[in-house]
Order: C-alpha cells, then structure tokens, then sequence
C-alpha cells in the first residue's frame, strides 16, 4: 500500500467557496497528479528551532531519569511495568495529551545462573551470558566436549554425528561500521545458530558474542529456536573468552566445558505501548510517528538501548508543541516489548495498522550523532523529502536514500508499505555495549544527543504542516 501524497490534506468546508473555488480546484488537480506543493515552517522558523534545539538538554534529562529511576526494564517484568508507569507520569508532565497505555499479553523468559568453566585441556573461568530464550541446564551444569565452528554455514555443513551430544562453539568477524553493517550477517551465530545446533543433536551452543568490543562483557540478545528445533542451553562468551577458546581449540586437544545457565520462561505477562500525542490543527490528517522502545535488557540499564532513543522522539515533539501548534498530529510511541520480538510493534501493527499514517520514524541505534537521512515517502512526496535533506545538510547530515527507511518496532508497517523517514545515527561504537552491563549512562554523549534532538526536531518542522504559534482552532467558539 502506498499513501498518497494529499493523504494529508483535507478540503476546508468553512473557506469562502466562491472566491477560492477556482483556485481550489487547480490545487486540487494538481495534489491529484505529482504536485511537489507541500505545507511546512518557513525555512527561518526552521532554522531558529534546529538551533534552538542545540542548547536544549531535555532529552538527556529523560535519558538520566529513566536509567536512574527505573534502571534495566526487561520486557513483560515488574521492572518494564515500572517503567511504563513513569514513562506516562513523564510524558504527562511534559504537557503531552492523549496520555496512554495500550497493554498487550507476551511470554516472559528470564535470566536464572550463568557460568562457564573450560575443564579440560586448560581448567578456567569463562565469562557467559544467556541469550534470550535460551534453554536451561540443570542447576548443577552440564558438561561436554566442545566443538568449534568459524561460522553459522560451517556449521550447518559439518555432519550431525560430529555436533551430537557437543556443546557447539561459534566464532565469526563482525567488524565496527558507522553504518551497523556487520549486524545482520555476523548476528548469524545469534539468530540461526542455536536452532542448527539443535537440530543436529547438540548438548548446548555457546557463541562468540555479537559484539565489537574487547571488554569481558558478554553480549546477550533475542534468538528463536524455529522450525520445532528443542531449546537448548545457548550463551554467549564475552569477545575475549572466544578468542582464548579459539586459541586453546587450535592446540589440537580435546576440549571440555562445564556450562550453568538456568533461565526460566514464566508464562503470559503483560506489557504495553505509551503513547502521547502533540495534537494538529487538523485532526483528520494522518498522524507523524514518532518512536524508539522502553524496554531494554536487564543486563545493564539501556541508557543507549534504548532510553536515548525514547528521549530523542519525545523531545523533538516537545519543541514543536512549544513553538506552536504542528498542522498534523505528532504521535509519541515509546514501545514495549522490542528487545524479546518485536510484541509492542506488532501490537501497534494490529490495532492500528490500518490507518493511515503520514511517516513513522524510530531512533534505536543508540546516541552517536545523526550523519545521513534516508526516506521512503513516495515519488509523489519527493519534493518534501529534498526540503527535509536541505535543512537537515546544516547538521552535518548527508543526503541519503530516497527509497529507503527502517526502524525496529516501525518495521513491520514499513512491511505494509507506510511512508519513513530513518535519520541515520553514527553506530561506529555501538556493538561495543550494545545488550551488555555496560549499556549505562555514562556512555550518552550529551552533545551528540543534542544534535539527535535538532535532527529530529528539523524533520518534524519540515514534515508537520507548519506550525502556527497562535492556532485558529483555540479562537474558535
Ligand atoms: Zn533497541
């Protein structure tokens, strides 16, 4: 499905009919065809909001509050409901309206022990931690011969009498990339391994985490067994616990681990998208969403997974509702539930997928500043995507892909065919934290987020209708 590009435009029945009829009907000829015409703020009322925005410290206020008041919010736990309460007390406080919860029901899996031990040929300590939806070993371990393997495809090739009864061990090269590149292909071992494993009859998995750091942190992250594989044990071992397993695997001897993992799943809990709403002047154009996810991994306390993010869209949409009143409604969605599968975003996808929406747009790559604008809004929109690549330029924000958007929870209605906008954000040192203890504060730049926030609030001024400091609607009777 694509939106047109006068989705947003709606005919004012309270215009003086005679006078503007002919008018009327040449612009509405020319919204039907290709017409580049499109309403925004001036590109002085632009300019002052983007550098105003430069000097604001909002969005790290949300970030520092929401890491420090609530601190890690796994999905569907006490600690996300948590989170949820303070993100509607926040919102509210913030002078949103529409202030909501729309709760959904998730399976809850949770972190029980982790521990590994290599036990032979060279007895010691390995730094581990579970994947999401890992099976359990028993509470006393298991113990197994280990099998290394440089890749998931090494793997899939290597003949199942050789896996069964192993515990599998999975390296790969994921390299840093401004732009994550390395995520999808070498986030193989995370997202496919455990399954190839299980099927080929192994005892456990442990992989070489996604990761581009060299601390002894080990990277945890969602995977699902498919295709009626059984769940077992499956960990990650911090970037140098793979490598000291790679070397003692390479002197040729039988190597042995003992593993302790004992996640728990806990059944159907609930967890919930906040939204909050900037309303527009006019209420029947399509909203703009704006988004990043509320949950985070309870491994360190999600301040660039993704409390930055949550932070960035919220703040945008506050300088735009104190500058005036946006045309379109900006819609707020801080979602549940990312981390585990995607629940908040097909929630959002179910209940109001339908409706027509004029771009939704997600910051979840962390803090690093915003460096290229990508956007998908349609042929007939390409006039608003150029404006909103000029007044970005001023940033430091290079001109992208016009056919192009992506963002986690927003995926599955970019799927649909919705129109987006993905301000790119420097990634360069994101996998080094990315789903560890390390995922703290501490690492939000404050400057860099500001820029976040001028970019967002630039593209909302330009995407929003044009905003207007004393609204029509409040003189109305
Ligand atoms: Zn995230």
């Amino acid at each position: 499905m694509r939106i047109l590009s006068n989705a947003g435009v709606t005919w004012r029945p309270c215009l003086p009919y005679r006078k503007s009829m002919t008018k009327s009907l040449i612009a509405g000829l020319l919204l039907a065809t290709a017409a580049p015409v499109f309403a925004q703020a001036s590109p002085a009322h632009i300019a002052s909001l983007r550098e105003a925005a430069l000097k604001d410290d909002i969005a790290y206020e949300i970030v520092e509050g929401l890491t420090t008041e609530v601190g890690p919010r796994l999905a569907g736990t006490e600690a996300e409901a948590r989170a949820r309460e303070w993100a509607v007390r926040k919102l509210t406080a913030m002078g949103f309206a529409n202030v909501r919860v729309e709760t959904f029901d998730m399976p809850v899996w949770v972190r029980g022990e982790e521990k590994a031990w290599i036990t032979a040929p060279f007895p010691q300590p390995l730094a581990v931690t579970a994947l999401g939806n890992s099976g359990a070993t028993p509470a006393e371990g298991i113990e197994a011969e280990l099998i290394g393997f440089n890749s998931v495809d090494e793997l899939a090739a290597a003949p199942d009498e050789a896996v069964r009864g192993k515990i599998v061990f999975i390296d790969h090269n994921m390299p840093r990339a401004q732009d994550g590149i390395g995520y999808g292909y070498f986030g193989r071992p995370r997202r496919e391994g455990p399954t190839i494993a299980s099927k080929k009859g192994a005892a456990a998995i442990v992989i070489r985490s996604i990761g581009t750091d060299h601390h002894r942190n080990p990277h945890t992250g969602v995977m699902t067994f498919a295709d009626g594989a059984a769940p077992i044990p499956a960990g990650a071992l911090s970037v140098p616990d793979a490598e000291q397993v790679q070397r003692i695997l390479k002197r040729g001897k039988r190597v042995r681990l003992r593993l302790v993992l004992t996640p728990r799943n806990i059944g159907t809990r609930q967890s919930g998208n906040v939204i909050a709403e900037v309303p527009g002047r006019d209420r029947s154009a399509p909203p703009i969403l704006v988004s990043g996810h509320l949950d985070s991994w309870d491994l360190g306390t999600g301040a660039i997974d993704d409390a930055a993010g949550v932070a960035i869209a919220a703040t945008a949409a506050k300088r735009i509702m104190d500058a005036g009143q946006p045309l379109r409604t900006i819609r707020i969605v801080w979602f549940g539930a990312e981390e585990v599968g995607l629940f908040g975003g097909l929630d959002y996808r179910a209940r109001h997928g339908k409706e027509p929406h004029y771009a939704l747009v997600e910051s979840d790559f962390g803090a690093g500043r915003v460096w290229r604008v990508d956007s998908r809004l349609g042929k007939e929109r390409e006039a608003e995507a150029k404006a909103l690549q000029q007044a970005l330029a001023p940033l430091g924000i290079a001109p992208g892909a016009l056919d192009k958007a992506e963002g986690s929870d927003i995926s599955p209605l970019l799927a649909d065919g919705l129109p987006g906008v993905s301000l790119a954000q420097d990634g360069t040192f994101y996998f080094d934290v990315h789903h560890t203890p390390d995922d703290t504060l501490d690492k939000v730049d404050p400057q860099d987020l500001r820029q976040n926030v001028a970019a967002w609030t630039t593209m909302l001024a330009v995407l929003s209708g044009g905003i207007e400091a004393e609204p029509k609607r409040l003189k109305r009777r």
